[in-house]
């Protein structure tokens, strides 16, 4: 743990040893070690992101994800440029300065839509950030979404490993493209954020270590850790949910990796236990990402069962949430948080 922190890099057999590691006076030190260090970088101040869900249609069929293509028990939705400026306003006034436009692959958004869409956020609040997470597209868009004033760009590459992605994913999709929009994303400017779910479906130790190497390599502004969680209406349905100290080791491996990182403790973790939050902050995350979607819509964007997006999931609850904070010596920044500021 002291030489992560001090080199911010071990060999694959060190990150092994580490991820397998069970002793409590070693992951105790881990936490403290990553909480330290985020402390020192950020002070007891955790960066709020509004995350705006525009639509839940999407031609994919990952077989871990609710709103894959082969969920037909979900109505679907999407929304209007017009309902995503009324949530940005809505947040603008709770003191969100980030927006997080994030949806499926939906066949029926054309780029042009995006730029637009893009364009009337950044003419409306040129002092917020614009994050985009709508998945794989061509690096013409991406680039088109950068210059109509998208700061951020989230793609979780989901796994590093070639078996394993073929695992998670059915034969038209494919991890090197997945990793060539992550080079697109990154030469383009954007700060760019990637990740895993954590105890996804055959997922191995072995897997992971690939998983922190490649993270290492590719030295993302943004790291997205979370559990996998069973949707009851996907191939995975009946697998278990990812483990809590697994999610947390990993957090805080990547606090101590990249001190720098803007790292969420994120809504999968707030739903896998009711003070994940809390738990993923105390092991070095700085990011919360309340739901600023229309409140109407919010349960059809089911990524997994049970998914939190009422109380302090909700930009609504930000006073819940700040309570919550508080009990556990932090607060919320109404800053925008960008990657080095
Ligand atoms: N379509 C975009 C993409 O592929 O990046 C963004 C939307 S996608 C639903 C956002 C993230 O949700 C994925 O990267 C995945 O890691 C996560 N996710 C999907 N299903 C999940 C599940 N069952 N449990 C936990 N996370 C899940």
């Amino acid at each position: 743990v002291s030489a992560l922190r001090r080199n911010h890099k071990l060999d694959a057999g060190e990150y092994k040893a580490l991820l397998l590691c069970k002793d409590t006076d070693t992951l105790n030190y881990l936490q403290q070690q990553a909480r330290e260090v985020a402390l020192a970088r950020f002070g007891n101040r955790i960066f709020i992101r509004g995350l705006i869900e525009i639509t839940n249609r999407c031609r994919n069929n990952c077989y871990y994800c609710g709103i894959r293509k082969g969920n037909s028990h979900i109505p679907r939705y999407g929304l209007s440029q017009e309902e995503i400026l009324a949530c940005c306003r809505d947040g603008y006034r709770l003191g969100f300065r980030t927006f997080v436009l994030q949806g499926g692959e939906a066949p029926d958004i054309r780029d042009e839509w995006v730029v637009e869409t893009v364009a009337s956020i950044r003419r409306e609040f040129p002092d917020c950030a614009i994050t985009l997470s709508l998945g794989e597209k061509s690096r013409e868009a991406y680039l088109r979404f950068f210059r109509a004033g998208a700061n951020r760009y989230l793609l979780r590459h989901e796994t590093y490993n070639e078996e394993h992605y073929r695992k998670l994913h059915p034969e038209e999709m494919s991890l090197n493209h997945r990793l060539q929009c992550l080079d697109w994303l990154k030469k383009t400017g954007y700060q760019t954020g990637t990740g895993i779910m954590v105890g996804s479906p055959y997922q191995t130790v072995d897997h992971l270590v690939e998983d922190i190497l490649y993270i290492e390599r590719f030295c993302p502004e943004m790291i997205g850790i979370g559990p996998f969680l069973p949707h009851h209406d996907t191939p995975f349905a009946s697998f278990g949910p990812g483990d809590m100290e697994m999610t947390l080791k990993l957090l805080s491996i990547f606090r101590l990796m990249h001190p720098a990182a803007l790292i969420p403790s994120t809504t999968a973790l707030a739903t896998l236990a009711p003070d994940g939050r809390e738990r993923g902050i105390l092991a070095g995350a700085n990011v919360v990402m309340p739901n600023l979607s229309p409140q109407g819509q919010r349960s059809k964007y089911s990524l997994y069962d049970n998914k939190a997006s009422m109380g302090a999931e909700s930009a609504e609850g930000l006073r819940q949430l700040e309570k919550q904070l508080e009990t556990i010596g932090y607060c919320l920044s109404e800053d925008r948080g960008d990657y080095g500021s």
